[in-house]
């Protein structure tokens, strides 16, 4: 993960008639801020930019559309495309780039669980960063939490996973932003991840092997320690899986 830092949020110090990605992406260099293609970027948008975005992506996208010579005009099925493919791309699928992290609420372990929680399977929806061809899969959260470890809502995992599926991402990569996210909110004892996706650019492209099955997990903490904890993590999830 990424640190984040203050930009500058002063529109008249940021070139005005700049295209607004190229405002952006200053602020971003300024403040020496990744901005790989699964990086969230939100603290460097203002109000508004996302919706001149949708705008610049739209002109752009009805470039590639010219480029592949498609009648745009003619073809009643793709005058609209761009302005949909923008809308899809801005507040969509990839909009886990643009807006902040879902607000999630901590709360202390008063009862002091320490039973193993079980999360799952969510649904995760993303594209992979090679393509942008689609990633389908399920993924489960095990939570070993300990007296100083905080709770958050069951929703709140569906929530986190959801923001950070939604940008172009590499599986390996993703698994281990969520796992980041939630080692510092929740704080447990042991953390463990699996993700299990179907990968949409070998279906439809390339060698079109039907079984484009990845699975990968990240084990942390009691989960790597013990490996009773581990099996019993795995067991329940595959009886789950059904
Ligand atoms: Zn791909």
């Amino acid at each position: 993960m990424t640190t984040r830092s203050t930009p500058p949020l002063h529109a008249a110090d940021d070139g005005g008639d700049l295209p607004v990605s190229a405002r952006i992406r200053s602020r971003l260099i300024n403040a020496r801020h990744r901005y790989h293609a699964n990086d969230n970027i939100s603290a460097f948008v203002m109000d508004g930019e996302v919706d001149a975005l949708r705008t610049e992506v739209e002109s752009k996208m009805a470039e590639v559309l010219k480029s592949l010579v498609i009648d745009t005009e003619g073809d009643h099925n793709t005058q609209e495309t761009a302005r949909r493919v923008a809308k899809m791309f801005l507040t969509e699928v990839f909009k886990g780039r643009y807006t902040a992290m879902p607000a999630v609420t901590e709360f202390p372990n008063i009862e002091q669980l320490n039973e193993l929680l079980i999360v799952g399977p969510i649904t995760a929806r993303s594209a992979c960063s090679h393509h942008l061809c689609p990633i389908l899969g399920k993924v489960w959260i095990g939570i070993m939490p300990n007296e100083h470890s905080n709770l958050i809502g069951l929703s709140k995992y569906a929530r986190i996973c959801d923001w950070v599926m939604s940008r172009p991402q590499i599986q390996e990569e993703a698994v281990i932003q969520l796992a980041n996210i939630l080692q510092d909110k929740v704080k447990p004892d042991g953390l463990a991840i699996v993700i299990e996706a179907d990968h949409f650019c070998m279906h439809w492209r390339g060698v079109k092997d039907a079984d484009a099955r990845m699975t990968n997990s990240v084990m942390r903490g009691s989960f790597l320690k013990d490996p009773d904890l581990r099996r019993e993590f795995l067991s329940l999830l595959s009886k789950k899986n059904g």
